[in-house]
């Protein structure tokens, strides 16, 4: 049987290590603070904002959440991200994606301040990652690095394989790797023969945004499964085709209509030695590797040492 990676587990153990080090802070008179700017109504983005800062609540972190309306333009916006850089009881800033067409999402990712840059997405960041410096690093492949790691999964000397390379998972998630001496393959929409390359992975992780995309044949016996996709399917055809048989997804299908698939087939899962669930994996880490990047955020701008994450 494989053995289920519990990333609800994990993040609650990291959330625990964070909120000794907000205590530290707090007996320093410092209480690290985020800012969540959330554009427009999208439902989805509203739960994921929900969940930080409830989170930034249990874990004595500030938070303050600024809602401009879906007709904002990049210049409102651009102005409040100054004015965020410039308060100093916010250490982290997190602007939720996607936003609206209208705004140039780009310009105001470059306009935070790298050191409040919680999201791991300035060039500052990117590039500091990709040099081996100290940086504010992806919430989500560090949650991948943090599962690997407290669940005792050797990564030095191991061939993964990172499908997908979006700036926000795949290629953080390749880098991250390689700074723990993975051999580390990047495949993409234009990768020749993914299951061949797939197939020798030890640890595969799978960050496409495509509904059960990593089938078993695609997988080499007792390898490692990452599954980072996030995937809402509301069909029934669709249902069947990754759930048949299963009674609680039936019921959840059941109850609200859809359920949630990562970008690996359930049936992949069975000839894994570990794997991510999903949901319950890699998820709940993005999270608190959030809450942690905030603390680190609130540590590095007044150059206080760091303990442990
Ligand atoms: P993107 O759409 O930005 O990137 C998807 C990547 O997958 C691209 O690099 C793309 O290649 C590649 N890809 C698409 N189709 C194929 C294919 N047929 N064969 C090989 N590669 C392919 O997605 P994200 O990186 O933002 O997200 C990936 C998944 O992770 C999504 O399901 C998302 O919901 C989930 N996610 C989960 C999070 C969590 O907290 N667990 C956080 C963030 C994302 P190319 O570059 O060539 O187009």
């Amino acid at each position: 049987m494989p053995r289920v990676l519990d990333g609800a587990a994990i993040a609650a153990a990291i959330k625990l290590e964070v909120a000794e080090e907000v205590k530290l802070l707090a007996a320093q008179g410092i209480r690290p603070g985020l800012a969540v700017v959330l554009v427009g109504n999208v439902a989805a983005s509203e739960i994921y904002v929900r969940g930080k800062v409830q989170a930034c609540a249990d874990l004595g972190i500030f938070s303050e959440l600024i809602t401009p309306p879906e007709t904002v333009t990049t210049e409102d916006l651009l102005d409040l991200v100054a004015s965020l850089n410039d308060r100093d009881e916010i250490d982290g800033i997190l602007i939720q994606l996607p936003l609206p067409p209208q705004v140039d999402a780009k310009a105001l990712l470059d306009a935070v301040s790298p050191a409040k840059d919680v999201d791991g997405l300035h060039p500052v960041n990117a590039g500091r990652l990709q040099a081996g410096r100290p940086a504010l690093a992806p919430c989500t492949p560090a949650g991948v690095i943090e599962i690997l790691q407290r669940s005792g999964i050797p990564i030095a000397g191991q061939h993964a394989v990172v499908v997908g390379r979006s700036d926000i998972v795949g290629k953080p998630a390749a880098m991250l790797l390689l700074h723990q001496n993975a051999t580390v393959t990047i495949c993409h929409s234009k990768t020749r023969n993914l299951p061949a390359i797939t197939r020798d992975a030890d640890i595969l992780v799978a960050a496409i945004g495509r509904p059960g995309f990593i089938t078993p044949e695609m997988v080499k016996p007792g390898a490692t499964i990452i599954d980072v996709g996030i995937n809402r399917i509301t069909s029934r055809e669709e249902f069947d085709r990754f759930f048949a048989g299963n009674a609680k997804r039936e019921a959840t299908f059941a109850k609200r209509g859809s359920t949630i698939v990562g970008d690996v087939h359930p049936k992949a899962f069975e000839l894994a030695g570990a794997y991510t669930p999903v949901p319950g994996g890699v998820g709940p880490l993005t999270i608190a590797m959030l809450m942690a990047n905030t603390v680190r955020a609130a540590q590095m701008r007044r150059n206080l040492p760091r303990r442990g994450l």
